[in-house]
């Protein structure tokens, strides 16, 4: 009886989507259309701001500065029993996005939220304005479908992501502000599901020589060169040591000279240079013996060259984060895919940081990315989503939403 029940609510929450479709498709055509570049999200928070409290959504604002406000929303649907577990599920999105480069590289202008084919064109579309709007319409069609549903459906629409989340991701875990007992980032990852995040290790390396003009270069040292045999070494350091290559993840990575910054004439010997270093790590590897690897090598090659004077300063630091397969987010999110699309998604990790990381420090068991959006298919110009994977993901957000609010085992 109660499995008929699920079953019947569950068909008429998909009904409903299908009958949604078209205003799905506005509601991303119409968010493309308003550019909100890191740094410039107020108009298009507002309009989601207004999206949210239409659907019936309680919505906060939260911003480090006004002007880049994050809005944090949650529906609750309760029954007349009582006594009834209630669990509050958190679907999270980013509304800033990169520029869109060049308008004549695009087949269409990148806020025109063009629909070609069966595909919405814009910036922003993939990564990830069409999963913000399937999140939107998922908790909608629930509404709608007046099935009988106990559980919280929050989303959270965020900025700053994609410039180091300090006003966006950052903020809102610093304050506390989310809570949820589980959440989804629809995050570009289709048809894959990301399980695994790498960890982030950013440092600045600075050279100190000795200034002097170039025409009598053997009694300076020169910063610049210093560095340059500094990258050039760093580029060789084997940081993988002791660590597996991660199945999903693989190896860690070093990116010397990301950025290089010396020298302020032609013909002075320049006596400092700064450059960056990235590093992704995988599990089962700490960001402090890689710091220590890199110190020793610095040693070593003062060792042998007693002019280098080199530091390294910690820019930002970051752990790798993997989705628990046995967690229920997880098993409720692919039985959801397996019933809209007729099979699970295969895992896959992602080599960058992304917002997930900060629900790790929530203590908030998350899956770090499924959207609408296509794999690796975030920056590009021509940058859309189809609009067929567009409707069936807002049915499984909607599915996976009711699954895990009624919290049935798994055996
Ligand atoms: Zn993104």
């Amino acid at each position: 009886m109660k499995d008929n029940k699920d079953y019947e609510a569950r068909k008429g929450v998909l009904e409903q989507i299908d009958l949604l479709k078209s205003e799905l498709v506005k509601l991303t055509q119409e968010l493309v259309r308003i550019p909100s570049v890191s740094g410039e999200e107020k108009e298009a928070q507002s309009f989601v701001y207004s999206k949210l409290k239409e659907i019936g959504f309680e919505v906060h604002s939260h911003a480090k500065i006004s002007s880049r406000p994050n809005l944090v929303a949650t529906l609750k649907l309760t029954s007349s029993k009582r006594n009834e577990i209630s669990k509050n599920i958190l679907y999270v999105a980013h509304i800033d996005n990169i520029p869109p480069g060049k308008r004549q590289d695009w087949r269409y202008d990148p806020y025109s939220g063009k629909l070609v084919d069966g595909r919405i064109f814009g910036r922003g579309v993939a990564d990830m304005k069409a999963g913000l709007a399937a999140m939107m319409i998922a908790a909608k069609a629930i509404l709608n479908s007046g099935k009988e549903t106990i559980g919280t459906f929050s989303i959270a629409s965020v900025v700053d992501e994609e410039t180091g989340s300090d006003y966006g991701m950052k903020y809102l875990a610093d304050n506390r502000l989310l809570q949820a007992d589980a959440s989804i980032f629809g995050e570009p990852a289709f048809p894959n599901v990301a399980t695994a995040l790498k960890g982030g290790l950013w440092l600045k390396i600075v050279t100190h020589g000795k200034r002097i003009g170039s025409g009598w270069p053997s009694e300076g040292v020169n910063a610049v060169i210093k560095m340059a045999k500094i990258l050039c070494e760093l580029e060789r350091l084997d940081i993988t040591s002791g660590t597996q290559e991660h199945p999903l993840l693989g190896r860690p990575t070093i990116a010397p000279g990301t950025t290089i910054h010396g020298g302020d004439a032609i013909h002075t010997i320049p006596d400092r240079c700064e450059a960056t270093v990235e590093v992704y790590t995988v599990p089962g590897q700490n960001s402090k013996d890689v710091i220590s690897k890199i110190r020793s090598m610095l040693n070593d090659l003062g060792k042998s060259d007693k002019d280098l004077d080199a530091d390294v300063k910690i820019l930002f630091e970051t752990e790798p984060i993997l989705t628990q397969t046995n967690e229920r987010i997880y098993l409720d999110l692919q039985s959801s895919i397996n019933t809209v699309f007729g099979a699970e998604a295969e895992p896959i990790g992602i080599p960058s940081l992304g917002d997930a990381r900060f629900m790790k420090k929530l203590g908030i068991p998350t899956v770090i990315a499924y959207g609408p959006g296509e794999r690796g298919k975030g920056h590009v110009v021509n940058e859309s989503v189809s609009v067929e994977t567009l409707t069936k993901v807002a049915k499984v957000y909607a599915l996976t939403a009711l699954r895990f609010w009624k919290q049935v085992p798994y055996t």
